[in-house]
């Protein structure tokens, strides 16, 4: 059922390894090389490696590459294929990038006082909890749930929650925030919320479009500098600037 450009990758990645292509301790051809040879692009190259890392297949070593820590046939435990989500966690991001730009440019003109108090409550929330130094998210589901139901628009509030269903047990975005400090990516989420809620009050589409799609974009350039192993000059080319929020 599942046909994922990633796990199919992934897949012949882990054959490879099957066949003694690569041996254990054996470092992986760089997300160049394997995206040059296999005709696609690097940021599938990147999600088929975190695929093999949530198998305990391979070893990243941050500044020196992908290592092969076990063959499939070693393993114990076999990861069933079913166990992996079905969507990788950059086109996650990808599509909540330009899917909540757009909900919350439409959500800024429609905003009332008790929409903006309650993103208040959201928002203070998030920083009592920031305090206790929780590994909880809900809050910043929250705030991005509440800002779709400004709109009073069905659709776009169960796309909202769908968006975010992707993301909870998701292994794969475990495993790339398994290797962040929790509290200083809080602070910095916070921020961004702030900016989108001023730009709510002032309702303003255009500023809150922005600052969503700047949220956004600094959760992913944070994901990617996390699932960097080998370049940290990789443009991230696949996340183009949408040309809507252009001069915005
Ligand atoms: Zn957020």
């Amino acid at each position: 059922m599942l046909h994922r450009t990633y796990i199919k990758i992934g897949n012949q990645l882990k054959k490879d390894i099957e066949q003694n292509i690569y041996k254990v301790g054996d470092r992986l051809p760089t997300e160049r090389e394997i995206s040059e040879k296999l005709g696609v692009s690097r940021t599938i190259v990147r999600e088929a490696m975190v695929m093999l890392e949530v198998e305990q297949l391979v070893e990243v070593k941050k500044g020196s590459g992908v290592y092969v820590k076990n063959t499939p046939q070693n393993l114990k435990y076999q990861f069933q294929e079913k166990n992996l989500p079905d969507v990788g966690p950059f086109e996650l991001l990808q599509a909540r990038q330009l899917l909540e730009s757009s909900i919350v440019e439409f959500a800024a003109k429609q905003a009332n006082k008790r929409d903006i108090s309650r993103l208040k409550e959201i928002l203070e929330k998030e920083k009592v909890l920031l305090e206790k130094d929780l590994d909880d998210y809900t809050a910043d589901e929250e705030f991005h749930l509440a800002i779709a139901e400004i709109t009073q628009n069905d659709v776009l509030i169960k796309l909202q929650q769908q968006l975010w269903q992707y993301r909870f047990n998701n292994p794969m975005w475990n495993q790339l925030h398994s290797r962040i400090l929790q509290k200083d990516l809080h602070h910095l989420w916070i921020e961004d919320h702030e900016n989108i809620l001023v730009a709510i009050q002032k309702k303003s589409p255009s500023l809150a479009k922005k600052a969503m799609w700047q949220h956004l974009e600094n959760v992913k350039v944070k994901l990617f500098e996390l699932s960097d192993v080998e370049d940290p000059e990789f443009d991230g080319y696949l996340f183009n600037v949408n040309p809507v929020a252009v001069g915005i």
